[in-house]
């Protein structure tokens, strides 16, 4: 059994937010050992030439010992670990030492999340006092030469929102504050893919009709940040459009690939990144069943979810739990995880 390459990413610590939109699952946070994160790697070692451990896959840089863990990471990996726009904003506000630290990692822009004005923001953030923390961390990153990147994620609750963030970065002089330093302020929003908590906004799903309640600046920085011609390129089709082009669709797929990431959580269960790590997506425990039978469960797609998107006919799923009427915008791809996970909690599963 080996691999070209593979990812390992190790929810040690959890997350100090409760996202309502976090496709990833608002589950208890760990207290992992730094010892566990090398057990983890030694695991997976035999299986690839080519190894990389992230010590995350919720909130990066969550604990105080952020720097050695990165050091340790990077020890554990075949090749140097990107830190990428992902940094924590609880730690920003908290500790003087982290912007600096990001800064000499030689990070441009860190991504944060907003949702609309204070009462919303906290709101979806699942956390009083998020959205002050949002502006002070804003304030902390220029201050440090490195450009805020806000998305924001829509659906027919907030959507009407937009103008106060609109207002916000214009008030706060964003894109000439970061221009001033040499760097690129952005920003982008979306309605996110259907799975872990945001699958619980489903009935509040954007259609096509709200899509012009998005000002035009933000519409601008949107498509510039996706590449995209129009709103309607980044949102995707309506459910019943989709329902129709694979209602009848015979296809199956394989998730599996030769440069698999795996999330392992707190407990050592171990899921593929495809989808919210839960139990139709676990592959197995890596103390209890070892990583050689977790791959075996990856490459022959023993996951639950897995063998059934390899087994039953797309338009199987699609008919099972579509719906034929439904104006709510997702993605292709968004779509039909969304499917497999209800298809997976159904009956229907294997
Ligand atoms: S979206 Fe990110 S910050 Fe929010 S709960 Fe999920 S992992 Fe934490």
């Amino acid at each position: 059994m080996h691999f070209k390459e593979i990812t390992v990413c190790v929810d040690m610590y959890g997350c100090p937010n409760r996202c309502k939109h976090c496709w990833l699952g608002t589950t208890p946070n760990g207290s992992m050992a730094v010892s566990e994160l090398e057990a983890v790697a030694e695991r997976f070692r035999p299986f690839t030439d080519c190894l990389q451990v992230y010590d995350w896959y919720r909130e990066p840089d969550y604990r105080d010992n952020y720097r050695e863990l990165f050091a340790l990471c990077n020890k554990l990996s075949d090749t140097p670990v990107q830190h990428y726009e992902l940094a924590s904003f609880w730690r920003l506000v908290r500790d003087r030492e982290y912007a600096p630290w990001l800064s000499s990692l030689g990070l441009e822009q860190v991504q944060l999340t907003i949702f609309g004005d204070e009462k919303t923001t906290d709101f979806y953030i699942g956390r009083k006092g998020a959205y002050r923390e949002i502006l002070e961390a804003i304030e902390i990153l220029i201050e440090n030469r490195i450009s805020p990147r806000i998305q924001t994620f829509v659906n027919k609750d907030n959507i009407h929102e937009l103008e106060h963030t609109e207002n916000l970065i214009r008030g706060l002089a964003l894109e000439e504050r970061c221009r001033f330093f040499g760097g690129r302020f952005s920003f982008f929003l979306h309605q996110g893919s259907c799975d872990g908590e945001n699958e619980k906004l489903y009935d509040v799903r954007v259609t096509p009709e709200d899509l012009a309640k998005v000002p035009v600046l933000l519409e601008a920085y949107t498509l510039k940040h996706f590449g995209k011609h129009s709103l309607t390129e980044v949102f995707g089709n309506t459910e019943a459009a989709l329902y129709e082009e694979l209602a009848e669709d015979s296809s199956t797929a394989s998730y599996v690939s030769d440069s698999p990431v795996f999330y392992v959580d707190k407990d050592f269960h171990v899921y593929p990144n495809i989808s919210a790590p839960v139990s139709h997506w676990r592959l197995g425990n890596l103390k209890t069943d070892g990583a050689e039978a977790v791959l075996e469960n990856y490459r022959g797609s023993k996951s639950a979810a897995q063998q059934i998107r390899l087994t039953v006919p797309l338009g199987q799923i699609v008919k099972a739990e579509g719906s034929r009427e439904s104006r709510r915008l997702f993605s292709r791809g968004d779509y039909i995880e969304f499917l497999l996970n209800r298809y997976c909690r159904t009956g229907c599963a294997l």
